[in-house]
This record gives C-alpha cells, sequence and structure tokens, in this order.
C-alpha cells in the first residue's frame, strides 16, 4: 500500500458544477480519490474538494531558478509564440495573464511592440519571482476577483492550466468578461477529459499505480473538462463566440527521454489536428485551447 491511499478518501462533491446533476459514475479511482462523470452532460470532475483560491502549485519550497526556466522559458516557448503570432502580433492593447506563476509569458507577451502585459498569481514566492529575478512590476499578488482593475480595460485574458484547478469556474468567468473589451478574447488552456481519462487508464494497466507517476492529478485536477462542458460554461458567463484552437504542445525535457517525449507528443498533436479538421471539428483528442469573445 503507497503512503497516498493510506489519506481518507475527500468527502464526494455532491453536484455537477456545469449542469447541476447528481446522478454521477466513478470513471477512476487516484489513491482514494474517485474522478466522476456527470450521467446527464458528461462533465468528468474530481470528488475532492479542492478550494477556489487555489495556490498549491508552488508550494512552499524556494523555487529553483534553472528548472523553472527550462521549464517555463524552455519548454513552453515554442507554445506561447504560437500563440503571440495567432493573437498579438500586428495587434496593440493590453493582456492580463491570470495565474501568471513565475511570470514567463507575461515577459514574453510584455516584448510584442504595441502591447502592455500584466499578471495576476495567487502564489506570493511566485510572485516575488517574478517581480525580482524577471523585473516585472506589472505582476500582482492575491486573487483576480480583487484586483480592481477597471471593467472593459483589456484586449486579451489568458488563463494557462489554471480553470481545471478551480471547483467553481462561474464567479471567474464572469468576472474576467467584466474585465474586456467589446472585442477582446479569453483565452484558456487546459486537459481534455476525452484524453486524460482513456490516458489515466492505460497507465494504470501498463505500469500499475505508482506515486511518481502522473494519472488525472485528483487533488489538484478538481474540473476536467471537454469541448462540450467548456463551452457550456462559457456561454452561460457571457462569452458568445468560442472556437476551439490548436496550439504547438510543450515541449517535453532534454535528453534522451525528452526527445522521445517530444516525439510522441508532436505525432499525436499532427494527428489531433487533423483529425479535428477531418470531423469539421466535432472530435478534438488534443488538449483544449479556447479562445472566447463576449
Ligand atoms: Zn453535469
Amino acid at each position: 500500500m503507497t503512503e497516498l491511499s493510506r489519506i481518507d478518501p475527500a468527502p464526494a462533491r455532491g453536484r455537477c458544477v456545469v449542469c447541476g446533476g447528481s446522478r454521477r459514475h466513478a470513471v477512476f479511482t487516484e489513491f482514494g480519490v474517485d474522478v466522476l462523470e456527470c450521467d446527464d452532460c458528461g462533465h468528468v470532475y474530481s470528488s475532492w474538494p479542492g478550494g477556489q483560491d487555489y495556490d498549491g502549485y508552488f508550494g512552499t519550497g524556494p523555487i529553483d531558478a534553472e528548472a523553472a526556466e527550462r521549464f517555463w522559458n524552455g519548454q513552453h516557448a515554442r507554445m506561447y509564440d504560437d500563440f503571440i503570432r495567432r493573437f498579438l502580433v500586428g495587434r496593440r492593447g493590453r493582456l492580463l495573464d491570470v495565474g501568471c506563476g513565475l511570470g514567463y509569458f507575461v515577459k514574453r507577451a510584455a516584448a510584442v511592440p504595441g502591447w502592455e502585459a500584466f499578471g495576476y498569481e495567487i502564489s506570493p514566492q511566485a510572485v516575488a519571482f517574478a517581480r525580482e529575478r524577471l523585473g516585472l512590476d506589472t505582476v500582482f499578488c492575491g486573487t483576480v476577483e480583487t484586483s480592481h482593475f477597471t471593467p472593459g480595460s483589456f484586449d486579451v485574458i489568458t488563463m494557462w492550466d489554471v480553470i481545471e484547478h478551480i471547483p467553481d469556474p462561474d464567479p471567474l468567468l464572469a468576472y474576467l468578461r467584466s474585465l474586456l473589451t467589446a472585442d477582446g478574447v479569453l483565452c484558456m488552456h487546459t486537459p481534455n477529459a476525452v484524453v486524460q481519462v482513456p490516458k489515466a487508464r492505460l497507465t494504470r494497466r501498463l505500469r500499475g499505480m505508482r506515486p511518481d507517476l502522473h494519472y488525472l492529478e485528483a487533488r489538484d485536477h478538481i474540473n476536467i473538462y471537454k469541448v462540450s462542458t467548456l463551452r457550456r460554461v462559457l456561454q452561460r458567463n457571457g462569452f458568445r463566440r468560442v472556437r476551439f484552437i490548436h496550439l504547438s504542445p510543450i515541449d517535453g525535457m532534454a535528453g534522451y527521454k525528452g526527445r522521445i517525449a517530444s516525439l510522441l507528443k508532436r505525432a499525436w498533436f499532427v494527428a489531433a489536428v487533423v483529425l479535428f479538421h477531418a470531423s469539421l471539428g466535432r472530435i478534438n483528442v488534443d488538449n483544449l485551447f479556447v479562445a472566447a469573445n463576449p
């Protein structure tokens, strides 16, 4: 028995946050925590209660600057640059990155001619890193809902791998909608349940349940969206035009294993894009990247 599996299971969350339904079944169990699928709308969510102000990502220990640089500036470079080419180059305005972590994306966006870039992040250590190491005085600490930004003052708002951590997405999405200009865009990157659940089951079948492997991160990823469920929560919070696009994936780490991982990811990505277009957008097996306009 592993250490994790001895932790008491969390009290199950009562209702699906997407449709309010209470009928569900477990699709995976991760060290005592059930991951559930709503029988009414298909939303996948963890039975772990989580917290609305998620601050667990950076922990409390010191931040390893070299590792941070490799991961956020190195492995994310292609994805961030792909985004910048599509959404920022040739335009001008103000961008807000919510849950900006160490600030690497804010720094890249701020370097694009014509753009002012701001960040909000709940972890004080991450904010200290962004301000002191990256020299960003436009990164602020706290929950964005308490930011006092002027309504309608941002052209682009980004959330990279944030929304899956938030138990109730509605107050956050409604607030971000209020910060956007009339023709602004909210862009979010988040795992796709359609891929993550089978992948977790495959990992369990091939390698068993091991604390050093990743499955669904059931204590951190409280909501795992699909195209249909993410579209639904965006639309009810005032985003009328919701479209899914594909961004170059995060690269693997250096070394032989990292290169193999990169190749596999890229192959999957190319196949996912082909399948998406061949199915006229009906089948999406990529990570979810959504662009939503008011
Ligand atoms: Zn539901």
